[in-house]
């Protein structure tokens, strides 16, 4: 094993002092305890990189869930334990969180075997932190720093992990690698897209072969959505579709799902539209991987998102918002196209309710100068309208309650968009005027 290399300054140049502190305490708790503590995966790979992580994840050899009660105690941290995969959240006061599991042999449960979403084993044998290390996906991943007093910030490279780093190569740290878990196709993709590194000629071949072996169709659809939604989270989702396309991994996820001449200019609109959203209203953050998601899928049937959401699980909240879109995205960009232009009340009716992934997807098919204005017209100007009229006022005017309470405040509300009432005097006779209308 590659070993010795030490990155003790490294850690205290690059990690934030709160982190590199935590660390090195955890290291003298493990030593206390008899146990041997590590830091591993991507926080490793990133303070090679010269990357900024935040995200912990100790793996420890022996009892780690005993010595993350220990650590939660002496550091005041919050403890959360999931006994079924030995594994536990420590949480700072300060809500930083550190990962930690016992290390483990043997690869993940096979699909279907009620594997939550999680590469991890079922909890077994703590086994030496070197064989944890050669059943992770890529070497680059397969990296750890020890973390007890004594042996404090030594590199622990098993699969020449450093060697990958510096070569700019994504390699499967094992052959049947893909086999055992084929979300690692989609974790390949995103490693690659990230770091602009290249997938090593044989981990290739072995990603193709367990596509033409259509074992990414076979993944619950929880894992896919996982793996989809943080692939639609890195930089430049238009390149990264367009190479799911190239290995056929699009496929898996959804059968009618392609990279159609539609789709790409969409993507391509839709990067710029995101851009314009962000310097336009740079407190109003978009769920950019659902905004991309939603472009994804534009070219689908209702029916076809549909089932397609309820593969992969969605969250109802996101699913709710895609679904508006689907319904909606079409007939709204038909009416904001029409020659004749919109009053302020128009415009307001035509986009309430939509999603701001819509509005952003509206930018993305059609990003003329009009529309952008209408927008911004209807998200700043039209928006905290209120009425000073209320349901209580047209009960005073002895109007009978029904479905023509919100007729009639929708009426007020339109004619104080469009500036033909302004003051609550104005709003009270216009409202008056049309209950007396409903009276005879
Ligand atoms: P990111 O920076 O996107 O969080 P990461 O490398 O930290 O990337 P995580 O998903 O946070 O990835 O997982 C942490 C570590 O756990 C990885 O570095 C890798 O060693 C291991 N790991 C995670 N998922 C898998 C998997 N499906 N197969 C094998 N190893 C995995
Ligand atoms: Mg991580």
């Amino acid at each position: 094993m590659t070993q010795g290399r030490n990155l003790r300054d490294l850690m205290r140049a690059r990690l934030p002092a709160k982190v590199f502190n935590r660390l090195e305490d955890a290291g003298r708790l493990a030593q206390q305890s008899g146990v041997a503590a590590f830091v591993v995966g991507g926080l490793v790979r990133d303070l090679l990189l010269g990357h900024a992580t935040i995200d912990v994840d100790i793996a420890v050899e022996g009892d780690g869930m005993a010595f993350a009660r220990r650590l939660a105690d002496r550091q005041g941290a919050a403890l959360k334990i999931f006994e079924r995969f030995a594994t536990a959240y420590v949480v700072f006061p300060d809500r930083m969180k550190f990962d930690i599991a016992s290390t483990r042999a043997g690869q993940p449960a096979r699909l279907g075997a009620g594997n939550e979403g999680a590469w991890s084993a079922p909890a077994g044998e703590s086994c030496p932190i070197g064989q944890d290390l050669m059943r992770r996906d890529f070497t680059i991943n397969a990296l750890a720093i020890h973390l007890n007093a004594g042996r404090f910030g030594q590199l622990l490279d098993p699969s020449e992990g450093l060697r990958d780093l510096r070569g700019r190569t994504l390699r499967a740290v094992y052959d049947s690698s893909f086999t055992d878990d084929p979300t690692r196709v989609y974790r390949a993709i995103r490693f690659e897209r990230r770091f602009g590194f290249t997938i090593k000629r044989r981990t290739l071949r072995l990603l193709k072969e367990a596509v033409a072996n259509r074992l990414p169709h076979r993944l619950p659809g929880h894992r896919v959505k996982n793996e989809l939604m943080l692939l639609l989270a890195e930089p430049d989702p238009a390149r990264t579709i367009r190479r799911l396309s190239a290995l056929n991994l699009l496929h898996p996820i959804h059968p009618a799902l392609q990279l159609t001449p539609r789709l790409t200019t969409l993507l391509a609109g839709l990067a710029n539209a995101l851009e314009w959203w962000r310097r336009r209203f740079p407190d109003r953050k978009p769920d950019r991987p659902l905004a991309s998601f939603m472009a994804l899928t534009a070219g689908l049937s209702a029916p076809a998102v549909n089932a397609l959401m309820k593969r992969l699980v969605l969250p109802e909240g996101q699913a709710d918002k895609v679904r508006t879109v689907t319904r909606r995205l079409e007939s709204t960009r038909r009416r904001l196209h029409k020659d004749r232009p919109l009053t302020p009340s128009q415009t307001y009716r035509l986009l309430l309710g939509l999603p701001d992934e819509g509005l952003i997807l509206l930018v993305a098919e059609a990003p003329s100068a009009r529309i952008k204005r209408l927008l911004s017209a209807y998200l700043t100007a039209y928006q905290p309208t209120r009425l000073a009229l209320s349901g209580k006022t047209l009960a005073s005017m002895g109007l009978k309650s029904g479905p023509i309470y919100k007729a009639i405040l929708d009426r007020v509300l339109d004619a104080k968009l469009d500036g033909t009432v302004t003051t609550t005097r104005e709003e009270r006779e216009l409202a008056q005027r049309l209950v007396k209308k409903v009276a005879v």
